[in-house]
C-alpha cells in the first residue's frame, strides 16, 4: 500500500498526470520539481488542479543540487520522472544539463533514498537506451542508445539498478522504458503536439527525413497505469517495456492526425537528424507478465483527446509551440 510519496519531475507533462492519478487514489504526493509554479507557466498549468488538493504539497528544489533528505523522509516510494528530455538539443553544449539534471541528479536521489531508508523506486527509463532494431525491442536485448540523451537515460537507469543490487540494499526498483508518450500537456517540443498545432494554425510541422520512421506512441493514461502498478512490484530490480502497442510512421500519424481533426496538416520537410533512430517498437510480454500490462488507448482515440484538450489552450502553451 503506497500512503505517502515522492514523485520528482512533478510539474512536468508525464510527472503531473502521475500526480493526479496518485492524489485521485487518496494518497499523499510530494511533488518535487526545479521549475517554479509562480513562474514557469506550463508547470503552473500542469499542477492547477494538484495544488488545490490539501493531500498535495509542491517542493521547488534541483535534485543536482538541493539537499534531498528532507523530502525523501518517511516516503515509502519515489517516482523518479524527473529529467532533461530530448534528443536534439543533447549533441550540443546543453550535454552539461542533461549529465547533471539525468545522471548527477538520480545518483543524488538514490543516495537521499538509501539514507532515509525508502522501499520502493519507480524510475522512468526510455525507449531511447536501444539502438536501431528490426523488431520489437526485449529488455535483454543489447542496450545501445544513439544519442547522448539516451546515454544519460542508460547512465541513470544502470545507477538505479546498481542501487538496488547492493547486498545491503533495502531499496528495489523498477526501471520502465517508455516509448514516445503523447497526450494533453505534452512537452511543447514533441511530435504529436505539434502535428496537431499545425493542423489547426497552419504554422507547418517540420518533418526530419522522409516520414517513414515509426515510433511507438503510448497515450498518457496507459505510461500513468504501468507506472503505478510497477510500485507494488514484488522484484528486487526490473526493468520493463511501457509502449502503445503499436508502430506507426510519421506520415501516418499525420494522415491519422488529419482524419481526427477533420484538416490537414502542413508539412515542412528538413534532413534527418542524428541520434533519431529510423524505428522504435516495444515488445510487452514483460509488462504483461508483471504488471498485467497492456495499452488501452489506441492512436485515434489518443490524437482526439489531445486534440480536444489542444483546442482550449491558454496563450502561454499556445506561444510555445511557435518558440
Ligand atoms: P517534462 O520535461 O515534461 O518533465 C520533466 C520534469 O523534470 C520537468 O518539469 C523539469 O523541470 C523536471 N526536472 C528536470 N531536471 C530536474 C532537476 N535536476 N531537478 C528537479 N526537477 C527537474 O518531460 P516528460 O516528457 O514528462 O518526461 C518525464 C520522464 O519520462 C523523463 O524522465 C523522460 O526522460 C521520460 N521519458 C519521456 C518520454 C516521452 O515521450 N515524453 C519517453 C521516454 C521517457
Amino acid at each position: 500500500m503506497m500512503s505517502r510519496v515522492l514523485v520528482t519531475g512533478a510539474a512536468g507533462f508525464i510527472g503531473s498526470h502521475l500526480v493526479d492519478a496518485l492524489l485521485a487514489r487518496g494518497v499523499t504526493v510530494l511533488g518535487l520539481d526545479r521549475r517554479r509554479l509562480g513562474e514557469h507557466p506550463l508547470a503552473g498549468e500542469n499542477l492547477a488542479t494538484a495544488v488545490t488538493n490539501r493531500l498535495f504539497t509542491p517542493y521547488h528544489l534541483d535534485l543536482a543540487t538541493d539537499q534531498l533528505d528532507d523530502v525523501v523522509k518517511g516516503c515509502d516510494t519515489v517516482f523518479h520522472l524527473a529529467a532533461r528530455p530530448g534528443v536534439r538539443q543533447s549533441w550540443g553544449g546543453e550535454f552539461l544539463d542533461y549529465a547533471q539534471a539525468n545522471v548527477v541528479g538520480t545518483h543524488r536521489l538514490l543516495d537521499a533514498c538509501t539514507r532515509e531508508g525508502v522501499r520502493r523506486l519507480v524510475v522512468a527509463s526510455s525507449s531511447s537506451v536501444y539502438g536501431p532494431a528490426d523488431r520489437p525491442s526485449r529488455e535483454i536485448d543489447p542496450t545501445c542508445p544513439v544519442s547522448p540523451y539516451g546515454v544519460s537515460k542508460l547512465a541513470a537507469e544502470h545507477l538505479c539498478l546498481a542501487y538496488a543490487r547492493r547486498p545491503d540494499s533495502r531499496l528495489s526498483v523498477a526501471a520502465l522504458r517508455y516509448f514516445t508518450v503523447y497526450g494533453p500537456r505534452q512537452r511543447p517540443d514533441m511530435l504529436i503536439g505539434r502535428i496537431l498545432f499545425a493542423a489547426y494554425t497552419g504554422f507547418p510541422i517540420t518533418l526530419y527525413g522522409d516520414g517513414s520512421q515509426r515510433r511507438e506512441f503510448t497515450y498518457v493514461s496507459d505510461v500513468v497505469t504501468a507506472t503505478l502498478g510497477a510500485a507494488h512490484l514484488d522484484v528486487r530490480a526490473a526493468v520493463i517495456n511501457v509502449g502503445g502497442g503499436a508502430s506507426v510512421s510519421m506520415r501516418g500519424v499525420i494522415d491519422e492526425a488529419a482524419k481526427v481533426t477533420g484538416r490537414q496538416v502542413p508539412v515542412k520537410v528538413v534532413d534527418a537528424q542524428p541520434g533519431d533512430v529510423p524505428a522504435t517498437a516495444a515488445d510487452l510480454t514483460r509488462a504483461g507478465r508483471l504488471l498485467g500490462y497492456w495499452p488501452t488507448v489506441g492512436l485515434h482515440e489518443g490524437l482526439a483527446r489531445q486534440s480536444a484538450w489542444l483546442v482550449n489552450l491558454s496563450r502561454d502553451r499556445l506561444a510555445a509551440f511557435t518558440s
